[in-house]
């Protein structure tokens, strides 16, 4: 029986990946049966922005297609997972205790950003999801601290799973082949990324924009990589690469757990 459930960091690419074989397919199932079953998940998607944070309330949240442009099957999967009033509850009472405000979002619910990596994860869905949003407009520290104040669900039988990516521009992603090679900016990025991730170095990681190379062009709007500190502050210290592959040249599918 595990003590501690880990917190997760993985890039959910395009939303094909859950229908298409690819190595990220495989290792999201794999990294299902290796985590084993938690009571619950907290899921902090790149998918769902908000001016303050905000989590789901709703007992049984549909399954969101916010996407367009892609295979007419994406857009019939159903994720049926229960949510959590009472461990929504409970992630609000840990940020307010760090002073972060949290909203109840009554009806919102989950977004492929949540729905495609644990629809590989765990498919039987029986497992209850909350989501929690990011805040574009806020810092990497923000997301930070709301991970650390997430980090005692760990013990009591919770998965933090963040889902994003690890670069992420939209722009060389439309009409690039699936197989294309990693472009080198991206690729430079995705480098930095994991030395640094496995280094432990959270200021650098903080300071990204400064600090990496090519971070605007890999990540124009920061959305899909904040989630990654929140993987970090619930996670602590160095984190475990745990997949490595790189999908339509720009999006490299790097993943991370933190233990
Ligand atoms: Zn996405």
């Amino acid at each position: 029986m595990k003590t501690e459930f880990p917190a997760l960091f993985v890039s959910h690419g395009s939303p094909a990946m859950v229908i298409e074989d690819c190595p990220t397919r495989d290792f999201l199932q794999q990294l299902g049966r290796e985590t084993g079953k938690p009571k619950g998940i907290v899921c902090v998607s790149g998918h769902w922005t908000t001016e303050q944070p905000a989590v789901t309330m709703h007992p049984q949240p549909a399954t969101i297609h916010d996407f367009s442009g892609f295979a007419d099957e994406l857009f019939t999967l159903q994720y049926p997972a229960p949510g959590d009033p009472l461990l929504a509850t409970r992630v609000i009472d840990l940020l307010a205790s760090r002073e972060i405000a949290v909203e109840r979002h009554m009806s919102r619910g989950f977004d492929h950003g949540a729905w495609s990596p644990l629809m590989l994860m765990y498919p039987e869905a029986h497992i209850p999801v909350v989501q929690l949003s990011v805040q574009p407009h806020l810092d990497p520290a923000h997301h930070l601290a709301m991970g650390k104040a997430l980090q005692p669900l760990r013990s009591e039988g919770i998965l933090i799973l963040a889902s994003g990516a690890a670069t992420h521009n939209l722009q060389d992603f439309f009409g690039r082949p699936r197989e294309s090679d990693p472009l080198p900016y991206a690729e430079k990025f995705a480098d930095w990324l994991k030395e640094a991730v496995a280094s432990g170095k959270t200021g650098e990681l903080l300071d990204y924009l400064n600090r990496a190379p090519e971070a605007l062009r890999n990540h124009p709007t920061p959305e899909h990589f904040l989630p990654l500190f929140a993987a970090m502050g619930a996670g602590g210290g160095k984190g475990e690469l745990i997949h490595d592959s790189f999908t339509y040249g720009c999006l490299s599918m790097a993943s991370f757990k933190w233990r």
